[in-house]
């Protein structure tokens, strides 16, 4: 049996075919949560679903979209309030 703390259910477990042929177990952390949108609470496209050391690994382009507001409000959502905005809403 592995140690305690290995067998918490808060780790994923991925199975892992070692170059010898036999399959291992790595536990590694979760993914985090889908990104929000903060207005609609729908999902952000073009955020990626990684921890922070590997999100440090990316380009900042690739983290979210480059609009105003990119990775905060969903495009639906953007395109409301800057019409609002404008309007002197
Ligand atoms: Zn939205």
């Amino acid at each position: 049996m592995v140690k305690p703390a290995l067998r918490s259910r808060s780790l994923a477990r991925k199975y892992r075919r070692t170059p010898g042929g036999r399959t291992v177990v790595h536990y590694e952390r979760r993914k985090p949560s889908q990104a929000k949108c903060m207005i609609c609470h729908k999902p952000l496209g073009g955020v990626p679903r990684l921890r922070p050391v590997k999100l440090r690994k990316l380009p900042r382009s690739s983290k979210r979209p480059e609009r105003p507001y990119g990775g905060v409000i969903c495009p639906r959502c953007l395109r409301k309030l800057l019409k609002a905005t404008i309007r002197g809403g």
